[in-house]
């Protein structure tokens, strides 16, 4: 049983729904494969909230499994709501870009998921209610993938992953932990894209995250 995967389990409340087997250099178990098998059959059937009225589609996320980065986001917009994968718009070629920059791309060694997985209408913000009931997948994925650090893009996912309302600035540059996991916050590529000089902060964010892994 890997510690990691405890740590996560434990503070989560799962551990002991789960049998834990995995080790790097061992395949997914049996029972990963199928709680990977019931979110995507869960998470396009879910009604828990009232986005399922108003989507075109779920947004699971994408990428590899097994990966040491996960990439958090806040929820789908247009065009991911179109195609059915997070970070597909302008945003997400910045966060492409960003990636490229610190020798990563999507789906190698790297996922990328919101905290909610349905588009919320304009893209206004989601609510709590939301964030509460669509929590769980995200909690459900994080344990499955075991990432090494988990990158909160915004405060959306900063906040809630880090259960604070504090401001992305001042969760900004130190590492935390999310069950045991170590958790770099940063900007949203969106806000980045009209706020270009932040770039340099998020860039150092990166590097920390690098750092991190590295060093974990
Ligand atoms: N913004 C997000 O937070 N997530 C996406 O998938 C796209 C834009």
């Amino acid at each position: 049983m890997s510690e990691r995967r405890l740590a996560i389990l434990n503070e989560m409340g799962l551990a002991p729904v789960w049998r834990l087997r995995r080790r790097p250099d061992v395949p997914a178990t049996e029972e990963e494969e199928s709680d990977w098998i019931r979110l995507e059959r869960e998470v396009p059937a879910c009604t828990a909230c009232a986005l399922h009225a108003s989507r075109s589609q779920t947004v699971l996320g994408v990428g590899d499994r097994d990966a040491d980065w996960l990439l958090v986001g806040e929820a789908p917009g247009a065009e991911e709501d179109r195609l059915g994968e997070p970070f597909v718009g302008q945003a997400g070629r910045l966060l492409d870009n960003m990636l490229a920059a610190i020798g990563l791309a999507r789906g190698e060694n790297v996922y990328i998921a919101n905290v909610l997985k349905c588009r919320p209408p304009g893209n206004r913000n989601p609510d709590p209610e939301e964030v509460a009931r669509c929590t769980p997948f995200l909690l459900r994925q994080i344990a499955l993938i075991q990432p090494k650090i988990i990158i909160a893009m915004g405060r959306f996912a900063a906040q809630t992953l880090l259960g604070s309302d504090a401001t992305i600035a001042s969760l900004r540059g130190r590492v935390h932990r999310y069950a045991g996991v170590p958790l770099v916050v940063t900007y949203h590529p969106a806000y980045l894209l009209r706020n270009l000089p932040d770039k340099a902060k998020a860039w150092t964010d990166l590097l920390l995250a690098g750092r991190t892994v590295a060093g974990g």
